[in-house]
């Protein structure tokens, strides 16, 4: 099932300040897989581009990993969460970029599959996963967002 992106470059504006439930999503996501929190809220533009970045809502974070096998397969398996269809309808998940896949990656909600950027458009990147959700969910309490995590099968 695909669910429109509701991330049109220059199509959104810049929140004033950290989006709880993306917070939480964020802080669960690092203590599940011992990600590191490279950043969430921050005004600025895309790279290259005129764009606000996705990180100017608040609903974005960048989910940093070592450089062992083991680091990148907690990185696979997150994605491999994040792309079921209950868990990403629910969390609200609406893109995820894969800098380290070969070539970078990026799955959108809209097309609900994985994409390849082999011309490297997808920007520089290394290892993180860069993960967006959408407005409903990264506003949610955290407590609230917590309970639909809680609600999802591992
Ligand atoms: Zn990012």
């Amino acid at each position: 099932m695909t669910r429109t992106y509701p991330y049109a470059p220059g199509q959104y504006e810049a929140a004033t300040g950290k989006q709880s439930g993306l917070e939480e999503f964020s802080y669960l996501c690092r203590r599940r897989w011992r990600f590191r929190n490279l950043g969430t809220w921050v005004v600025r533009r895309m790279n290259g581009k005129p764009y606000l970045s996705v990180h100017a809502t608040g609903n974005a974070c960048d989910l940093g990993y070592g450089s062992t096998l083991r680091d990148r397969q907690k990185a696979l398996e997150a994605c491999r969460w994040f792309t079921r269809p209950d868990v990403a309808t629910t969390l609200g998940i609406v893109a995820i970029h894969d800098y380290s896949a070969n070539p970078p990656r990026a799955w959108r909600c809209d097309r609900d599959a994985w994409q390849g950027f082999a011309n490297g458009e997808l920007g520089a990147g290394g290892r993180w996963l860069h993960v967006e959700l959408a407005p409903r969910q990264g506003s949610l309490s955290r407590k609230d967002y917590r309970k639909l995590w809680k609600s999802l099968p591992r």
